[in-house]
Formats: C-alpha cells, sequence, structure tokens
C-alpha cells in the first residue's frame, strides 16, 4: 500500500492543472467515540504513479491467467470473506459507524453474493461471441466478439459503504482481467486495507491489487496517472470535477454519484408496510445511503396514518455506537456532514414544515448523531427537498393522484432510484416506467444495490455508467471485434475496378437485398447479375 503510517512530517505535492495541491497526513477515526484509529501520509502523485506502472506489469500475467482460475480465486476470496465476516463487519463499524448488523447485510452480505455471481457467470459473459453477418455482401466473413480487459482500472471510493462499493466492482474488474489501483475515503482507509489483505490471502498477486490512501489529491493523481479507465463512487460535485479531468485525456470513466431517491405511497397502499419500509429506506446507514429515502411522497388519503405510523415507529428506534447490538441507528460519519443536515432540517422548519420525530443533534451521545427525523409539510421550495441531504430524514409530503405523484418524482436534478408502494403490482410497474430512475423498485426499496444480477447506476446527475451484474462487468471491458475472410484469395467486389456495369450492378444488388417488392427483388438480382466475376485490379 502507498501512504504508509505517519513516521515523518513530509509533504508530498500533486500537480492538477495548474494548482498545487498538498497531500496531508490522513486521519481514520471511529465516529462514534471519536478516537483516533491510525494515521496515514497520503499518498502522493509519485507514489501512485509507482503503484499503477506496477500494476500495469503485474496485469500481463494476470490477463493471461485465464478466467477459470481467476474464479478460483474468487471462490478463495468468498471463503476467506465468509470466514472473517464478523472482523470485517466489526472493522467497517469502527470506521463507518454502521450497526454490526447493517455492515453484515449491506456490506458483506452483498459481496458475498457479487463474488457468488461472478463465479457462476464470469465466464459465460466474458467468452468470445459469434457475430452472425446478415448483410449478403458480408456472409463470407466470420465475426467475433471479444472482451479484453482494460489494464489497469482506477478507483475512488465513497466512505458511506466503503467495503461492498469497492469490493463488489473490485471483484468484477480482476475477474475481467484487470490490475485495480484503489484510493479509499480518506475517511475509510483501514477498510479498504482490510479489502486488500482478503483479497491477497485469496491469491491475487499483490500488484494486481493495490490501495493508494489519500485525500482528493491522491484521487486527482490516480486520474492523472497512466490508469485504462477510472470507476468513481462519491458526490456530484466532485464526479463533475472528475469528468472534466478525465475528458482532458479521454479517460473512460463510470460514475455513480448522489442520490435524491423518491418513494411514492399509492391510495392503495399497506400503510403498516410502507411506513417499516419508509424509516429504514431514510436511517439506515443514518441515511448516508446513495440510495436512500430522500422525498416520500404520499397519497392524501394516507397522509395522516402514514405520518402518524413513521413518527411512532422512529421514536422507538435506538440510537448509539455501531458497536453495542442494540443499536438501530449510528453516528453520522463527520460534523460537516451533520451540519448540513442540520441546515436542511432548520431550512424546512422556517418554511412551514412539521417536526414529528427527532429533528435535533444528540451530542449527548457524541458529535456526530443526529435523531432520526421524520417532517411533515414539506414542500420542493426546501433544500430538504432539492438537495442530497444524506442524513437521517424522512421529508413527507402529500400528493392527489398518480399523475401529480409522478410529476413530483421527476422533478429532480438527480435520478438514481426510486420505489413505489401499491397493493397493485400491475399499477406499479406502470408508474415505474413512467419515473426518470437507474432503478425504480415495487413494494421494497435500497435492497436493489443488494441484487447481484441488477445493473446499478443513474440518469441525469446521478451519474453516467452501471455497476453490478452483467453491464457492471462489461465496464471492465473493452469490445474489441475480429473478423476473418473466409475466401482469403478472392478479391471482394466493392474493391477497384468500378464503371458504369458496377454502378449498375451495385443498384441490382441494393434493390436485391433491400426492396419490400417481390418483383424489384427479382429484377434487382438480375441486373447485379454478373458482379461477382467483374474484373478487379
Ligand atoms: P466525495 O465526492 O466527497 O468523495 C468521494 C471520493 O472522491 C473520496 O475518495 C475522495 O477522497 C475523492 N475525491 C475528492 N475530491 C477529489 C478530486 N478532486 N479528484 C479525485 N478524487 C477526489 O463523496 P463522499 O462524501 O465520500 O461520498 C458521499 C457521496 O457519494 C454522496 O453524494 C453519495 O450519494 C455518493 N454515493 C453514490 C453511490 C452510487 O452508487 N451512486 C454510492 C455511494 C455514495
Amino acid at each position: 500500500m502507498c501512504g504508509l503510517d505517519v513516521t515523518s512530517s513530509s509533504k508530498c505535492f500533486v500537480m492538477a492543472a495548474d494548482i498545487q495541491i498538498a497531500a496531508r497526513k490522513i486521519s481514520s477515526v471511529n465516529p462514534a467515540t471519536g478516537a483516533l484509529l491510525r494515521q496515514f501520509e497520503g499518498a502522493s502523485a509519485a507514489d501512485v504513479d509507482e503503484a499503477v506502472a506496477r500494476a500495469q506489469i503485474a496485469q500481463m500475467a494476470w490477463a493471461e491467467v485465464g478466467v477459470s482460475e481467476r474464479v478460483a480465486v474468487l471462490r478463495e476470496f468468498q471463503r476467506g470473506l465468509l470466514e472473517k465476516k464478523l472482523e470485517i463487519a466489526e472493522a467497517i463499524t469502527r470506521e463507518a459507524g454502521k450497526p454490526v448488523a447493517e455492515a453484515l447485510t449491506t456490506e458483506v452480505l452483498v459481496v458475498l453474493d457479487a463474488a457468488r455471481f461472478l463465479i457462476d457467470n464470469a465466464y459465460r459473459f466474458l467468452r468470445d461471441e459469434p457475430v452472425p453477418h446478415g448483410n449478403l455482401a458480408t456472409k463470407l466473413k466470420r465475426g467475433r466478439l471479444l472482451r479484453v480487459p482494460y489494464g489497469v482500472i482506477g478507483m475512488i471510493a465513497p466512505w458511506n459503504y466503503p467495503f461492498s462499493i469497492p469490493a463488489t466492482e473490485t471483484l468484477a474488474a480482476l475477474v475481467a482481467g484487470n490490475a485495480v489501483v484503489l484510493k479509499p475515503s480518506e475517511f475509510t482507509s483501514l477498510v479498504g486495507l482490510e479489502l486488500q489483505s482478503l483479497l491477497h490471502a485469496a491469491g491475487v498477486p499483490q500488484d494486481v491489487f493495490q490501495v493508494v490512501a489519500g485525500e482528493g489529491a491522491t484521487g486527482v493523481a490516480l486520474i492523472q496517472s497512466k490508469i485504462d479507465k477510472l470507476i468513481f463512487t462519491g458526490s456530484v460535485a466532485t464526479g463533475k470535477r472528475i469528468a472534466v479531468a478525465a475528458a482532458e485525456r479521454l479517460l473512460p470513466v463510470v460514475l455513480e454519484l448522489g442520490g435524491k431517491d423518491p418513494m411514492l405511497v399509492l391510495e392503495d397502499a399497506d400503510v403498516d408496510a410502507a411506513s417499516s419500509a419508509a424509516i429504514w429506506g431514510a436511517f439506515v446507514n443514518a441515511g448516508q445511503t446513495c440510495l436512500s429515502v430522500e422525498r416520500c411522497y404520499v397519497h392524501c388519503r394516507r397522509y395522516d396514518d402514514f405520518l402518524g405510523a413513521c413518527e411512532e415507529k422512529t421514536k422507538k428506534l435506538r440510537v448509539g455506537n455501531g458497536m453495542d447490538r442494540e443499536s438501530d441507528v449510528g453516528p453520522m460519519i463527520h460534523e460537516r456532514q451533520l451540519r448540513t443536515v442540520e441546515a436542511h432540517v432548520e431550512d424546512a422548519v422556517a418554511r412551514g414544515a412539521r417536526v414529528l420525530a427527532g429533528g435535533r443533534h444528540l451530542p449527548e451521545l457524541g458529535k456526530n448523531f443526529y435523531a432520526p427525523t421524520v417532517l411533515a409539510d414539506v414542500t420542493h421550495e426546501m433544500r430538504i427537498m432539492r438537495e442530497e441531504t444524506f442524513g437521517p430524514v424522512l421529508p413527507v409530503m402529500a400528493f392527489d393522484d398518480d399523475d401529480e405523484a409522478v410529476r413530483l418524482a421527476n422533478d429532480s436534478e438527480f435520478g438514481l432510484a426510486a420505489s413505489v408502494f401499491t397493493r397493485d403490482d400491475a399499477r406499479g410497474e406502470r408508474l415505474a416506467r413512467r419515473i426518470h430512475a437507474g432503478t425504480v423498485m415495487v413494494n421494497d426499496l435500497v435492497s436493489c444495490f443488494g441484487i447481484s444480477e441488477a445493473p446499478h447506476g443513474g440518469v441525469k446527475s446521478s451519474g453516467v455508467g452501471r455497476a453490478h451484474g452483467r453491464f457492471g462487468l462489461e465496464e471492465m471491458v473493452r469490445l474489441k471485434y475480429v473478423d476473418v475472410d473466409l475466401m482469403p484469395g478472392m478479391k471482394k467486389v466493392w474493391w477497384y475496378g468500378y464503371g458504369m456495369r458496377f454502378a449498375q450492378q451495385m443498384e441490382g444488388f441494393l434493390e436485391m437485398q433491400f426492396s419490400r417488392s417481390l418483383q424489384d427483388r427479382v429484377q434487382g438480382a438480375l441486373r447485379a447479375a454478373g458482379v461477382v466475376k467483374r474484373k478487379r485490379l
């Protein structure tokens, strides 16, 4: 790993366009207790370049190994992770705050299943594919589609799912034959290192997977290094900066960015189930989930019942250190994130929203705790309904009919995911088709991230490209087309040796192949006759 424990105060500098950015010391801190877990020196641009150079060399041998052997390494990784499931979950809780049970379900389980999906399917999805030709002129050729690894994939990850996000992407990249250089979030470097240990123990060569710890400056250095593709997960603001930097050098990128996911509760919904879903969807990981419910729209006839149920259930939630097995909601990652939540709630209240539960910082538990909050009577004029809050807040608004619900859901710059709650599946699916989002779930939410077969990714400001499933694997390969002519000694009819006769023959050939009228096709065939025997240079 680059970015070692701090032993000296030497600074490293990274050139970002013409701005000089200092790579600073980074501290890994337990967000529940404030305890310092470890300090690192941020990896410098030179460290990043070295890591990428080593990865380039190691990747060549890794690509040669073949898919079945790489699948065997994934199997070993899966075995090792299963064995260490609790150790990994606790490491996640210590550094990112979420309750251990959540770390097991939303991180470890997701990665074990992503490995299962790739073990079962990678060979089938990555093997060469025949490309039959429909055009008569190219019938005597054999086409094949190859899926070739990019080489070195750079990954920049966030802190909110510090294990499952980089691990699911890394497994797909590795099985496709790439090397990976991962820059974890500066808040969760230790979890990045846990992933590294598991992969190396499973047989991934040291230089095929490397971690470079650091802040944004290390990320900038990774983008400017010789990586072949970048997979970025993080905020829209950083994603836009990265898109600009990547465009400068035509670096292909996947951008998995923020969300403001709407939940629609239709008139016929089961209010008990929908309210339980809403509070979990809004407060899971203390609301710091890209797919969390950030806006909730409820049919006006169910509005009061729904709010009552949410209020009652929210007040029963236990907030505390995620290591305590009785905690439902852990701390936020840091005070800055908590201040954003406070500002959004204050803005909503000032504009007329009612606080039914929570609505306040919980300093008695620690500086990063915020009470799970239910807000009623919110409007689209409030920040809480327009900007990503990324905290434990459920803002609820009423609607009159399905059309209004869809209009409100689509009135956002984001489009990551959405959910619809109804007793009528078909109605739910009809609405799902009208909502602008990468994923829409009917009668559940957030769990799409754990469906290994499902593509994950957004539209509008929520990003570009897909993770997970077949399409996530496709992001890890370049498509290469190879075509073999089956008549190597034959001069092709379209080669030189043009003239009036040839032009007439080609007109006939086009009629023969594409005309809708049988008569024209027969006449075209007669005009085209002799084209194969035509003299060519
Ligand atoms: P962030 O954008 O602040 O940071 C993400 C990563 O980018 C970190 O590793 C950070 O060090 C790095 N970085 C920062 N500036 C950089 C720069 N100029 N160049 C290169 N790298 C840079 O995001 P965050 O606070 O870590 O994560 C929360 C955000 O991520 C939320 O907006 C959330 O919605 C989003 N997110 C999206 C998904 C998804 O799948 N769509 C998943 C998880 C989180």
